[in-house]
């Protein structure tokens, strides 16, 4: 039986996404799994604080279309259906390990830049994912 199932990629919106995405791919390949792609769109408000009296729906309705659009792409070059296109709004790392649970995914993978010292403190997603994640987790090396 194949180790991988059920695979959950994350993907942010930048010119990372598709290096996760290939590995991503190959390895759904190798083990017959099925690939989940999900993108968590950040709340608005968190950027202005909520200090500012403005409606952000707007906003948020547009950066939902656009990750929505943005995942229909990757979907159709990955051959990844839209039932298995998510977005989601809210904090990435909290979300896909939500969703993991939710599909009983057995592994997340995450790119990552592989940051050193005080950034690694901070903490990057990749990093905030493998923490408290309930199944394999493969952060896949981004060079910068
Ligand atoms: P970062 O730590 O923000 O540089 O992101 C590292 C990796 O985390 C990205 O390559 C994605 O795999 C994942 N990631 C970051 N932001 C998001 C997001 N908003 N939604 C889904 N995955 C994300």
């Amino acid at each position: 039986m194949a180790v991988y199932q059920k695979m959950l990629v994350a993907i942010d919106l930048t010119e990372e996404a598709p290096v996760v995405l290939d590995k991503a791919a190959e390895i759904s390949k190798a083990h017959g799994a099925q690939i989940t792609l999900v993108h968590v769109v950040e709340p608005v408000g968190y950027a202005y604080g909520g200090d500012i009296p403005m409606d952000l729906t707007e906003l948020q309705d547009q950066l939902d279309k656009a990750a929505r659009e943005q995942l229909q792409k990757y979907g159709e070059k990955y051959g990844i259906p839209a039932d298995n296109q998510v977005v989601l709004v809210g904090r990435p790392e909290s979300e896909i390990h939500r969703l993991a649970k939710e599909y009983g995914t057995d592994l997340i993978v995450v790119g990552s830049h592989g940051r050193k010292g005080l950034q690694l403190l901070l903490g990057s997603t990749a990093n905030g994912v493998l923490h408290g994640a309930v199944c394999d987790v493969l952060a896949v090396r981004i060079e910068n």
